[in-house]
C-alpha cells in the first residue's frame, strides 16, 4: 500500500487503534504457493515485537526467553502501523511451502520513507543472511533496486520458513507489506513506474511550460506557480521514494527529513501563490496577515527538521490540516461570496488535491478498494490541481488583457472627448477673436460720435477710388462739408448739444449721400466729407445741394445763426485721375471751394472751378 506520510499518519491512529486489541495467540502461517493469486498483504500474518531499547540482536529476539513475547495481530487490508516511536519493531513471518516444486517470491514493503529496514532470511545452515537497508542508508544496500523496499525470497520444496523483519523510522512507522508472485510483481513493477513517470512528466512540463511564461511575461505570479509546483513534486519525489531512488541516492539524514522539508515548502510556496491568486491583501487584509505567519513558519519549520523531525511532525501535521481548512474556507468565499473568478479555479483546482487525499485516507481506512485510481489518488489530485491551477493563470491572463483593453478604450474615448471639447472651445475663440477683430476694425475706421466713417477711412477710400478711377478712366468727386456759426452753437448750446448736432447732421449726410461706393465720413471736428466715385462735379454739387436743403428741412434751432438754424457749407471738387494729379489735389480743391461758399455768405454748395 503506497502511504502518502502525512495523511498516513491520520490512518495510524485509526488503524492502530483497531488492531491493539485484536492481538492473537500463535502465529498464523501463510502458505507461500499464493494458491494462484498474484499477491497476499502480509499485514495479519506478522507477528511483532516492540523493542524500545533498540538494542536487540536477531539472536536476542529468536532467543527462548524474548521469542515468546511476539504477538500476533489479526488479518487486514491496513498496513502494519505504530505512528510516531522511537522503538524499534520486530516482525516474524513464517512461510509454508508444501509444493514439490520450490517458490520463489517477492516480499515487498512499499512504504520508502522508514528510516531502517533490516531483513533477516534464513540460510540452509541455519543461520540469517542479512540485508541491512532503509531510507536512511544509501540506496545501494537494496538488495533489489526500487523505490520501496522489495526482498526476493527463494522457499524451498516442502519447507517452512521463518524471515525477521526489524523496521524502525524517524517517520510513522507504518509498513504496508505483501507478498507477490514474481511475474506478478514485476507486472506491478512496471504499471507503477509508469504512472510515477507519468506524474512526475506531467508535473515537469507544467513547470517549464509556466517558468517559460514566466520568463516571457515577467508576471511574478508564474514564478510563485513555478516553486509552488517544484516544492510539490519535491515531496511527492521524496515520499514515493523516487527522489531517494533518481535524484539523491547517496544520501542518509537528507533522504530522512527530505520529504517533511519540502511539504512544508510546498504548503509555504501554495500559500504565497494563493495570496496573489486571489488578492488577500485587498480582499481579505486580517485574513492575509495570518497567511504571512503562516507562511513564515512553513519557511522555517524545515530548519527545525533538522534537529528534531519526529517532536516537530504532529504539530506541522495540526498546522498543516488547518491551514489546508483555511485555504479552502478562504478559496469558497472568495468565489461564492466575492465572485472571484480565479477563486473559482483556485477553489476547484484545490478540492482536487483534497479530494486525492480523501481517496487515499479512504483507501487507507479500506473504505475504497485498490486500484490505480485509489492507489495513485493524491498523484492525480495533485496533477489535475496543477493543470486547474495553469487554467487559472491562464484565464486570469485572459482576464487582465480585457480588464487593460477596456481601460485602453475607455482612455481612448475620454481623450476624443476631451479632444472635441477642446475643439469646440477653439473654434467659439476663433469666433470670438474673429468678431473682437471686426469690431476692432469697424472702431478704428468709425467716428465714435457720429458713428460713420472717421478721417483715417476717408483717406483709405479715397486713396483706393483714386486707384480705381484712375483705371476706368472716371472721374472723382470729393465734398467737404462744414457747419456754420458753430463755435457759436457750442457757446449758446452747450457742448453736450453740439455733439447732438453733430449726429444729427451725420445722419442727414448718411441719408443724402447714399449710392453704393459713395462714403460719408467726419473728416474733423465740425467738418464732414463724402466721396462719390464715378461722379463728375455737377453730380456732386447736386448731392450737396441736397444736404443743405435737407439740413434746412430738419430746421434744427440755432439762435447766433442769421438763419435762426443748423445750416452748412459745402465745397465740392471732381477731378479725373491724371498724369501729374493727386488725390491730394481734390481735396485741397474741395477746401477752397468750401472756403469760397463761406465767403459767398455760408448756407450753400460751391463747386471748385475746374
Ligand atoms: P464758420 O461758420 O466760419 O465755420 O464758423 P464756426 O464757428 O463754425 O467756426 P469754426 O469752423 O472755426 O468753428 C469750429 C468749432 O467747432 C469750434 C469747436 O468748438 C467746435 N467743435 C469742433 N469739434 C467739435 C465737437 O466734436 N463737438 C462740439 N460740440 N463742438 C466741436
Ligand atoms: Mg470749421
Ligand atoms: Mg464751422
Amino acid at each position: 500500500m503506497r502511504t502518502y506520510l502525512w495523511v498516513g499518519l491520520l490512518v495510524s491512529l485509526l488503524v492502530s487503534l483497531s488492531q491493539s486489541q485484536l492481538a492473537l495467540a500463535q502465529d498464523r502461517l501463510l502458505d507461500a504457493s499464493l494458491a494462484g493469486q498474484p499477491s497476499v498483504s502480509l499485514t495479519g500474518y506478522f507477528a511483532s515485537l516492540e523493542d524500545a531499547s533498540t538494542a536487540l540482536t536477531l539472536d536476542e529476539v529468536r532467543s527462548p526467553a524474548i521469542a515468546p513475547r511476539f504477538e500476533t495481530s489479526a488479518p487486514s487490508a491496513a498496513a502494519i502501523n505504530h505512528g510516531l516511536t522511537r522503538s524499534a519493531y520486530w516482525l516474524r513471518l513464517t512461510l509454508s511451502n508444501p509444493t514439490d516444486q520450490p517458490l520463489a517470491r517477492m516480499l515487498q514493503i512499499d512504504y520508502p520513507i522508514l528510516s531502517s529496514v533490516r531483513f533477516f532470511s534464513p540460510l540452509a545452515d541455519g543461520g540469517y543472511r542479512l540485508v541491512d537497508t532503509g531510507n536512511a542508508q544509501p540506496f545501494d544496500t537494496r538488495g533489489y533496486a526500487n523505490r520501496g523496499f522489495v526482498f526476493p525470497l527463494a522457499l524451498p520444496p516442502h519447507a517452512e520458513q521463518t524471515y525477521y523483519l526489524r523496521v524502525q523510522s524517524l517517520t510513522p512507522l507504518i509498513v504496508p507489506a505483501t507478498l507477490w508472485e514474481p511475474t506478478a510483481f514485476h507486472h506491478h513493477e512496471r504499471n507503477d513506474y509508469l504512472a510515477q513517470s507519468w506524474y512526475f512528466g506531467m508535473a515537469t512540463a507544467m513547470i517549464l511550460f509556466n517558468l517559460l511564461l514566466f520568463i516571457a511575461l515577467r508576471d511574478s505570479i508564474y514564478l510563485l506557480y513555478v516553486t509552488f509546483a517544484v516544492s510539490t513534486v519535491l515531496a511527492f519525489s521524496a515520499e514515493y521514494g523516487m527522489a531517494k531512488e533518481f535524484l539523491w541516492p547517496e544520501t542518509t539524514f537528507w533522504a530522512d527529513i527530505s520529504s517533511g522539508v519540502f511539504l512544508s515548502l510546498a504548503v509555504a510556496n501554495g500559500l504565497l501563490f494563493m495570496r496573489r491568486m486571489l488578492d488577500t491583501t485587498r480582499n481579505l487584509p486580517k485574513l492575509d496577515r495570518l497567511f504571512k505567519a503562516l507562511i513564515a513558519l512553513f519557511f522555517l519549520a524545515p530548519l527545525g527538521f533538522f534537529f528534531s523531525l519526529r517532536a516537530l511532525i504532529p504539530p506541522t501535521i495540526a498546522l498543516i490540516g488547518l491551514t489546508m481548512l483555511l485555504v479552502l474556507a478562504t478559496s469558497l468565499y472568495c468565489a461564492v461570496v466575492k465572485r472571484q473568478r480565479s477563486a473559482i479555479f483556485f477553489a476547484l483546482a484545490f478540492s482536487m488535491l483534497l479530494l486525492g487525499a480523501a481517496v487515499l485516507v479512504m483507501r487507507g481506512l479500506g473504505l475504497l478498494p485498490t486500484n490505480l485510481l485509489t492507489a495513485y489518488g493524491v498523484e492525480y489530485g495533485s496533477a489535475l490541481e496543477m493543470l486547474l491551477l495553469a487554467l487559472a493563470l491562464a484565464d486570469r491572463f485572459n482576464t487582465l488583457r480585457r480588464e487593460k483593453a477596456a481601460a485602453q478604450q475607455h482612455l481612448v474615448e475620454h481623450l476624443q472627448s476631451h479632444e472635441r471639447v477642446l475643439e469646440a472651445r477653439v473654434l467659439q475663440r476663433t469666433e470670438e477673436l474673429k468678431a473682437a477683430n471686426e469690431r476692432l476694425e469697424t472702431l478704428s475706421v468709425t467716428d465714435a460720435l457720429t458713428g460713420i466713417a472717421n478721417r483715417r477711412r476717408f483717406d483709405e477710400v479715397l486713396a483706393s477710388e483714386w486707384s480705381r478711377a484712375a483705371r476706368a478712366g472716371h472721374p472723382l468727386a470729393v465734398a467737404l462739408l462744414d457747419i456754420d456759426w458753430f463755435k457759436r452753437y457750442n457757446d449758446h448750446y452747450g457742448h453736450p448739444a453740439g455733439d447732438e448736432c453733430l449726429r444729427r447732421v451725420a445722419a442727414v449726410l448718411r441719408d443724402q449721400v447714399c449710392r453704393t461706393g459713395d462714403l460719408v465720413a467726419r473728416y474733423g471736428g465740425e467738418e464732414f466729407a463724402f466721396i462719390a466715385p464715378a461722379s463728375n462735379g455737377e453730380d456732386a454739387l447736386a448731392i450737396a445741394r441736397r444736404i443743405c436743403l435737407a439740413l434746412e428741412n430738419l430746421a434744427l434751432s440755432h439762435q447766433p445763426s442769421e438763419f435762426g438754424c443748423v445750416s452748412c457749407s459745402i465745397g465740392v471738387a471732381a477731378l479725373t485721375p491724371a498724369e501729374g494729379r493727386s488725390p491730394d489735389q481734390l481735396v485741397k480743391a474741395a477746401d477752397e471751394a468750401l472756403y469760397r461758399a463761406k465767403e459767398q455768405g455760408r448756407n450753400r454748395a460751391v463747386l471748385a472751378e475746374a
